[in-house]
């Protein structure tokens, strides 16, 4: 069986915001999903591309079926162009979807215009919608709070459900709206900050979600520096025990086999 024949998730970057990002504590690369033979990138942050190059096995970019971008922001977005140029080889093969949220397209861009003719097709983002590439269908849910126009993703694959709570700040539906098998949450503050306009979770929001959610397994990902300082293993142990779900923190190139999930 080839590489990109079994379902998998692989981390490519763990950080999370400017400090994490701008220094690389973790790389800032998004995260490369797989499943019955389709290729799907998510949040080609800065590093993306050369993070995909260096990794053992190699990621062939030119392999990718589409690229989601979940908002706008640099830590998200860094790597976007250069990806779908190297998704279509240099624009040579016009191929691949993008699917980005209106205002990445519309208000203060990220994607160019040259790049933009190099896609098969581009599909914008909205709320509570539905979404099909290859072997992976997904939806959005509401609009998160998160300053740029921004949604999670439900991934729906044949063997498993698999939900992203991409950046956002804590809002009552979050809970109900993210029910994959595994949830993999973007929490960035190891804790709530009150009222300062921080559009992040924490990990005290983690645990409103989890018990609601309860997921076969949560992925914590996408780190600022008070996680990254707390040790995001040793705080997924904690989160473990106190919860009584399997909670494991991603590291840089982590592959989560989805068979053996
Ligand atoms: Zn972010």
């Amino acid at each position: 069986m080839r590489e990109e024949e079994s379902d998998f998730v692989k981390f490519i970057g763990t950080a999370g915001a400017r400090f994490v990002v701008m220094k690389q504590l973790r790389s800032s690369g998004g995260v490369w999903l797989s499943a019955g033979g389709t290729n799907l990138y998510m949040d080609p942050g800065p590093g993306a591309l050369v993070r995909c190059l260096n990794s053992r096995p190699k990621m062939d970019p030119s392999t990718l079926d589409g690229i989601v971008l979940t908002h706008k922001h640099l830590d998200h977005s860094g790597d976007l162009n250069v990806m779908i140029e190297a998704m279509t080889e240099g624009g040579f093969r016009k191929r691949g979807v993008l699917f980005a949220p209106e205002d990445a397209l519309e208000k203060d861009p990220v994607v160019f215009n040259y790049v933009r003719s190099y896609l098969e097709k581009i599909e914008i983002l909205r709320e509570n919608s539905q979404y099909q590439i290859g072997g992976i269908s997904f939806s959005t849910a509401l609009r998160h709070n998160h300053g740029v126009e921004t949604y999670g993703v439900n991934f729906r694959m044949a063997s498993h459900t698999i939900s992203f709570i991409t950046d956002t700040r804590f809002f009552q539906e979050l809970p109900d709206l993210y029910r994959g098998e595994v949830l993999v949450i973007h929490v960035v503050r190891l804790k709530p900050v009150g009222d300062d306009p921080i559009d992040h979770l924490s990990i005290e929001d983690v645990k409103a979600i989890v018990r609601k959610a309860r997921p076969k397994l949560t992925v914590l990902t996408h780190f600022g520096m008070t996680m990254i300082k707390a040790k995001p293993w040793e705080v997924a142990a904690e989160l473990e025990k106190e919860l009584g779900v399997k909670v494991i923190a991603a590291s840089d190139g982590m592959k989560l086999n989805l068979k053996e999930v």
